[in-house]
């Protein structure tokens, strides 16, 4: 008798590892590593403030093949006392850089590269040959401008957000990249989708439009971040085969500290119709409302907005004067 129950034993454990073997090996494009653990193999990161330092230290703890990280800021005070990465870094230093070189030394067996850019900028390649986009950035424009990246590539995205009337709120958001799921603009009012979209596709910056820096920015302490990074990682871990939309919100103030909402796709969302190669108008002529200097940024416009000065005077009152690629308003304002 004891004989048998132990074959039975033995034999509900073979099909139980066979099962979970069979899920794992169909799981494509994650594969099984050496210590057992679903990794990814390429993974793009945009932002890397307290939020992405922590989903990068995850990716590289986990094991994964190659991550690409982009962030056009350079480091403030307030990174380096927040992010264990960035704690021997120094005010002024490109923040990309100095990540990579603390992540190389930390994660040898991960292959760590990115730009000191914003995630709009980066080659297309980067895009196609990724797996899914870690969302770590803190303003809707940015968001909505991963969601015009993401339906192009059909490229997943998991986004975290912090804070908002409490330091211990958080979300983390799946958006998988196909056509008829929805991404971070189908969200949105029509209103705030036209907000946004006027910085980077219209020639007039509308005056109720906030300045992008103006932003109210999110609270958020080390312990949520590290919280929500965790969360962000096993959301896309667990989702990358799943086609429909949703976000789970964390709210450790109340009993029930977490509620998954899923989102149908909008059919007022623009980003879901066939557009052309260039996504975001790009400022072929600038002019300066200081100085009158006309100069050609050749820089997408929302760009613009955020970062150029003129050459003359470094006034960054600048009005676009005209862009490539017109056509493409927003039909559904
Ligand atoms: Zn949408
Ligand atoms: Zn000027």
């Amino acid at each position: 008798m004891g004989f048998c129950i132990h074959w039975i034993f033995l034999l509900a454990q073979h099909s139980v590892a066979l099962c979970i073997l069979r899920r794992l090996q169909t799981s494509s494009p994650l594969e099984i590593s050496a210590g057992e653990l679903i990794v990814f193999h390429h993974v793009l990161v945009a932002g890397i403030g307290a939020l992405g330092s922590e989903v990068v230290k995850n990716l590289g703890l986990l094991g994964c093949k190659s991550v690409f990280i982009a962030d056009p800021d350079i480091l403030e005070e307030k990174n380096i006392t927040r992010s264990l990465l960035f704690r021997s870094g120094s005010a002024g230093e490109n923040k990309v850089s100095h990540a990579l070189d603390q992540l190389r030394s930390l994660f040898p067996q991960t292959r760590w590269a990115g730009m000191p850019l914003e995630i709009a900028d980066i080659p297309s390649e980067k895009f196609s040959s990724a797996e899914v986009l870690f969302s770590c950035v803190d303003t809707d424009l940015a968001r909505m401008e991963i969601a015009a990246l993401s339906t192009q590539y059909k490229l997943s995205v998991c986004d975290g957000g912090l804070g908002g009337t409490s330091t211990r709120l958080g979300r983390v958001s799946w958006f998988p990249g196909a056509d008829t799921a929805a991404c971070f603009a189908c969200l949105l009012t029509n209103r705030r989708r036209a907000e946004l979209f006027s910085t980077w596709e219209s020639k007039v910056h509308a005056c109720w439009v906030p300045e992008p820096h103006s932003q109210s920015v999110w609270t958020s302490t080390p312990t949520m971040s590290s919280i929500v990074a965790g969360l962000q990682i096993e959301t896309a871990l667990s989702s990358i085969q799943k086609k429909e939309a949703f976000s789970t919100h964390l709210d450790l103030d109340q009993a029930s500290i977490s509620q998954t909402i899923y989102h149908p796709c909008s059919t007022e969302c623009p980003l879901h119709i066939e557009r052309s190669d260039i996504i975001f108008p790009i400022c072929t002529l600038a002019e300066c409302r200081s100085c009158g200097r006309q100069f050609s940024p050749d820089r997408r416009i929302s760009w613009v907005r955020r970062w150029a000065v003129c050459p003359s005077c470094g006034s960054n009152e600048l009005a676009v004067r005209s862009s490539v690629r017109d056509e493409m308003i927003v039909s559904t304002l």
